[in-house]
């Protein structure tokens, strides 16, 4: 069997590969010590599987490959960020960034290879969507910079965002299965509490995630809190309106009694005047909320400037005086293109 025609074995369940060594006339346990090395332990290789017999590895070698990622390439940017370009097994190449501060190391991940959907300000929507990332490929992201994490900074990874290349939740199956995979006991054992998911925001699948029961959190880039403005920077929100994405937070809050985090960039002449920050009041009053405010990363398109001190500070004020939480993010790794927004594979 030619590799291309082979399974990749990590498209196996647990079940499948206890069954699977079974019908070879092997113990099922023999399959639980291939899963530990391919999950836990993230071998990339059946030689790597030290406690396997050399007939079992040439066994699994005939029929199976493990299609594992690649850190083509890594930039280090002055402040610490580390940015990776990271090739799949077929090539396409997606980014990923490993950002430290004084207390955690958070690595934020791709979902996508390029993206759904056509966020006027984003580098990433000008690549259009090649595919989804597999279970393993996110999974493989995370293990990645928990190991460049412990080398460079000398701990273990803290906190994951999928605000990475993609829209997570148009790749929802595999999502669910990579954050299964980074939480479980035979995986990596991170907490949910740590992982934030970020969505342009799906209805259907934020409401899909409060039935589901998730127990991450939930970040959605809002922008604008105006039905007209958000449509005229996230074409999208036409099909997928503020009113329904409204709605869907409401349901995701009375389910899981998890606060969402907005994102939100002001930019010069779109969303920032008094108007802009009133919308954005009333629609953090529907669920309890709190706000990030990102600084825009430049993309080389004119129609987007950050905005002025003076507009951040009033909706800094506003919100406060609202009762409404309000950070003032400042971008990591610009130096690098590895700030939010600006991930597209420019290498
Ligand atoms: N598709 C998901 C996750 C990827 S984008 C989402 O939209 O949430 C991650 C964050 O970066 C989002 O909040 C997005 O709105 C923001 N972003 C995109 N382009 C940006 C830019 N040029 N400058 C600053 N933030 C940007």
């Amino acid at each position: 069997m030619d590799s291309l025609q082979k399974k990749d074995i990590r498209a196996l369940s647990k079940k499948q590969l206890r069954d699977f060594f079974e019908s070879q006339g092997d113990n099922t346990y023999r399959g639980d010590q291939v899963y530990e090395w391919l999950w836990k332990k993230a071998a990339h290789s059946f030689a790597a599987m030290t406690n396997i017999s050399k007939d079992t590895r040439k066994m699994l070698t005939d029929n199976f490959v493990i299609n594992h990622i690649q850190v083509d390439r890594m930039q280090r940017s002055t402040d610490g960020t580390i940015k990776n370009a990271v090739r799949l097994h077929d090539g396409l190449i997606v980014e990923s960034v490993l950002i430290p501060t004084s207390s955690r190391t958070t690595a934020c991940v791709s979902s996508q290879v390029g993206c759904s959907l056509d966020c006027k300000f984003c580098a990433t929507a000008r690549l259009k969507k090649m595919r989804n990332l597999n279970p393993d490929e996110i999974y493989d992201q995370v293990v990645a910079i928990d190991k460049q994490s412990r080398l460079y900074h000398g701990r273990p990874l803290s906190n994951i965002v999928f605000m990475g290349m993609g829209e997570p939740l148009m790749n929802y199956n595999n999502l669910l299965k990579a954050i299964d995979k980074i939480t479980g006991i035979e995986g990596l054992g991170m907490s949910p509490k740590r992982i934030t998911v970020s969505t342009s925001g799906v209805p259907k699948m934020i409401r899909k995630m409060a039935d589901d029961g998730v127990k991450f959190k939930l970040a959605v880039s809002l922008h604008s809190g105006i039905e007209s403005v958000r449509t005229s920077i996230m074409p999208f929100n036409a099909t997928f309106t503020l009113t329904d994405l409204r709605e869907s937070l409401i349901y995701w809050y009375t389910k899981t009694k998890s606060r969402i985090t907005y994102e939100y960039v002001v930019w010069k002449g779109i969303n920032d005047t008094q108007k802009d920050v009133d919308a954005l009041v009333a629609f953090c009053k529907f669920a309890p909320s709190k706000v990030n405010l990102i600084e825009y990363n430049p993309i080389d398109d004119d129609a987007f400037k950050q905005a002025s001190d003076e507009a951040i500070a009033m909706y800094v004020t506003t919100l406060e005086k609202r009762g409404i939480t309000v950070t003032v993010r400042r971008s990591r790794g610009k130096d690098i293109d590895a700030a939010c927004g600006q991930l597209a594979n420019k290498s």
